[in-house]
């Protein structure tokens, strides 16, 4: 049995992760502010003696003794962390320095939640980890891809200078059940725009692509990078390589749920990346063949019934 702690646990990405670490035995530390999650999603661990939910900033000093560390916590969908920007950059560049003093003075593993934002609008495509990035550093997404990036670079160099034991994966666009119904990415917003009957917003064209990722697999591949040799720090790309435009994600919930909404076209945001498809090489190759399982269709008919009952109990 390990201790872990989990920064953000209480999010989307987090709950699954808490979950998860439970079933396989473990004691789980949640530790999250609740600035874009809820504490509906952890209630059902509250019961287990091995869970234990600290509500916090995590650009304040913690201290537990711990085993590994899971740094998640920063708002992730565009809505959110635009709302107040620098709380954005002190989340990810103030908590990854929390978590990797916590990690050097308890000599815990600590794994870094990065993203593919990383690669801002990326002019290489696929992206693959030796790619630098194509971000826009006073745009204003700036405050999510420059935070997260250095927090890879005190990820990096706490490890080469205090040799702190690092893990760095780069998320990319990851749903499934438990997103909050105000969450404002693209495929909670579809489902639930699809069955209210309201039109589907599509922002620009339609075009851009994504690849979307199902939660569990996400969550397999964190927990087999922690479980890496301490050598291997990445970053690794942990998304699924199957790429879709906005338009073929719209009609795929527009035919899932039946829904009559029409589709409506919107303004692009600024900077929006107009592609994105991790190269998972690196992952199948260091992660014992890990690579994603389910299925967009498969994964959106989860997602939908999460939503279904989610709406109901509004
Ligand atoms: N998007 C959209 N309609 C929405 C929400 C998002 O068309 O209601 C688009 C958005 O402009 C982007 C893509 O869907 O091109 C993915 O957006 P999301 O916010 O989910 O994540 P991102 O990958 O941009 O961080």
């Amino acid at each position: 049995m390990k201790r872990v702690l989990v920064t953000g646990g209480a999010g989307f990405i987090g709950s699954h992760l808490c979950e998860r670490l439970l079933n396989e035995g473990n004691e789980v530390i949640c530790l999250d502010n609740l600035f874009s999650s809820s504490k509906d999603k952890i209630i059902p661990f509250m019961q287990n003696p091995r869970f234990e939910f600290v509500r916090q900033d995590v650009t304040f000093p913690y201290y537990a003794e711990v085993d590994e560390i899971y740094n998640l916590a920063c708002p992730a969908s565009p809505v959110h962390y635009q709302v107040n920007p620098i709380k954005t950059i002190k989340t990810s560049v103030m908590g990854a320095i929390n978590m990797l003093g916590l990690a050097k003075r308890v000599n815990a593993k600590v794994l870094q939640a990065s993203t593919s934002e990383v690669y801002g609008d990326p002019e290489v495509h696929p992206q693959t980890e030796e790619y630098w990035g194509h971000v826009n550093p006073i745009g204003i997404r700036s405050c999510y891809d420059e935070g997260k990036r250095c927090a890879e670079s005190l990820f990096v160099n706490y490890n080469l200078q205090n040799k702190v034991k690092i893990k760095i994966i780069r998320i990319f666009n990851t749903y499934g059940p438990r997103m909050e119904l105000n969450d404002g990415r693209v495929v909670s917003n579809f489902i639930i725009q699809a069955l209210k009957g309201e039109d589907i917003t599509i922002y620009g064209d339609g075009k851009q692509s994504r690849s979307f990722q199902y939660v569990d697999d996400l969550v397999g591949g964190m927990i087999r990078m922690m479980e890496t040799p301490n050598d291997f720090t990445g970053p690794v790309n942990i998304g699924n390589p199957i790429e879709f435009t906005m338009l073929e994600l719209a009609e795929q919930v527009l035919e899932l749920t039946g829904s009559k909404s029409k589709i409506v076209y919107l303004p692009l945001p600024q900077d929006n990346p107009t592609q994105r498809q991790p190269n998972i090489d690196l992952a199948r190759e260091k992660l014992n063949n890990w690579e994603p399982k389910v299925h967009l269709k498969e994964g959106l008919q989860k997602t939908i019934a999460y939503f279904e009952q989610a709406l109901k109990k509004q």
